[in-house]
């Protein structure tokens, strides 16, 4: 058990969430009762999320998509409504890291999806605007793409979109867990064989055939399950939490 002030306190800290430039507020985004015996954490907040928090009587829910982005209506109207509701009336605490949770280099969404791919990490990528969110690293052995493909497939259990370059052999590799397609066309100029993450849009087909660089769309859900679950774990070690992962299928 623990202090909701020093679990907010402690966790704004390990994942240095000053640092970023964010599109929504990281950290207690709502809060409800004064003590954490028992979390349930969830990639994105939703009814269904919520509802089976209140069934697991967790004090706290923590996510990775939270509430109040940039460009939401601010109004307290229908769904958002229903799901402040649920929360306020339970008295639950809704804990959200959105960007802090993707870069942490333990904890955070791209070091865990490269652990569930078996990519070795060799670092940050220089890719103007990504705040060092794109990765580098190297495959154990080079695969071929549609051999790529289908471990993508095994490991998050959805099989990607490959959208395919030119290369017959993938093992030099960047990735950015969440919707990072926008950055594709700066990654492929740094001559990686391919470039994974979680969204596509339309004009990413063509980036990819005019630069010979492979792109994988990976599922938004399904590059941003690990985070949450680390970081959910490395809690519950600390302060002698319950918690459970609950999982909210998203085919995107
Ligand atoms: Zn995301």
């Amino acid at each position: 058990m623990v202090t909701l002030d020093a679990l907010v306190e402690y966790v704004d800290g390990l994942l240095d969430v000053s640092r970023f430039q964010d599109y929504a507020p990281n950290g207690l985004q709502v809060e409800g009762r004064r003590r954490v015996r028992r979390l349930v954490a969830g990639v994105s907040v939703c009814q269904a999320l919520l509802e089976a928090a209140r069934e697991r009587q967790a004090d706290m829910v923590l996510v990775h998509h939270g509430f109040f982005w940039k460009n939401e209506s601010p109004r307290v109207v229908g769904i958002k409504r229903r799901r402040l509701a649920l929360l306020l009336g339970e008295e639950i605490s809704l804990l959200a890291y959105h960007l802090p949770l993707d870069a942490h280099p333990a904890l955070g969404n791209n070091v865990r999806l490269a652990q569930r791919l078996g990519i070795e990490v060799l670092g940050e990528l220089d890719v103007p605007q990504a705040q060092g969110l794109v990765w580098h690293g190297r495959l154990a052995t080079s695969q071929t793409p549609g051999d790529f493909a289908a471990h993508v497939g095994r490991c998050l259990g959805r099989p990607p979109l490959h959208l395919p370059g030119e290369g017959s052999e993938i093992r030099d590799i960047a990735w950015c867990s969440g919707a990072a397609q926008g950055y594709f066309e700066a990654v492929a100029a740094r001559g990686v064989d391919a470039y994974l993450t979680g969204e596509v849009s339309e004009p990413v087909a063509h980036i990819a055939r005019e630069s010979g660089v492979h792109f994988f769309g990976a599922g938004h859900h399904a590059t941003e399950r690990y985070g949450v679950q680390a970081l959910a774990a490395h809690l519950s070690e600390k302060f002698s939490l319950d918690w459970e992962y609950v999982e909210i299928e998203n085919p995107v």
